[in-house]
């Protein structure tokens, strides 16, 4: 029998840029202040981590085979372009979305008064209804590189179901 449900994770993590006009967008949402985040392209580490979950939870490999830095087409990519691409691969094979649970691992900026935000579009991304996505937020007490402010990192979690019929 098919099982119906799948649960897959996603880690993701950049380090800050030295650049200064790259912004630092986060679950979709353009963080103000910055720094922004080193990467191929707009370096989301909330919506990496929820397509690495979405692609591991149906078992369709991950997101750097996919949308990969040796793929040029997708420099300074706008990561919602990634979700897209997942959620047309899920649809394919009959998921759909229970929920999402997100962690932000952050020292720098302060990130609480942006979850909202993050939450309203990840959802949004994601054709959920805000209930069933969650932005959280979190540090490391100042333990390690997350701790020193040199990157961000998040982690995901999905949940995946599909009609047991099919
Ligand atoms: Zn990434």
């Amino acid at each position: 029998m098919t099982v119906p449900f799948r649960v897959g994770q996603g880690l993701d993590v950049h380090a800050f840029s030295d650049d200064p006009d790259r912004p630092l967008v986060l679950g979709g949402v353009v963080v103000p202040g910055g720094p922004g985040l080193a990467g191929h392209s707009d370096a989301d580490v909330v919506l990496h981590a929820i397509v690495d979950a979405l692609l591991g939870a149906a078992g369709l490999g991950d997101i750097g085979s996919r949308f990969g830095s040796a793929r040029p087409e997708y420099a300074r990519a706008d990561s919602s372009v990634f979700v897209r691409e997942a959620l047309r691969l899920l649809a394919a094979g009959g998921w759909s979305i229970g929920n999402v649970d997100c962690s932000l691992v952050a020292a720098r900026p302060r990130l609480a008064q942006h979850r909202e935000a993050m939450l309203v579009r990840v959802a949004g991304l994601l054709g959920v209804e805000p209930a069933q996505a969650s932005v959280k937020a979190t540090t490391t007490d100042g333990l390690g590189w997350t701790g020193r402010g040199e990157g961000i990192a998040c982690l995901a979690v999905v949940l995946l179901s599909r009609d047991p019929v099919r």
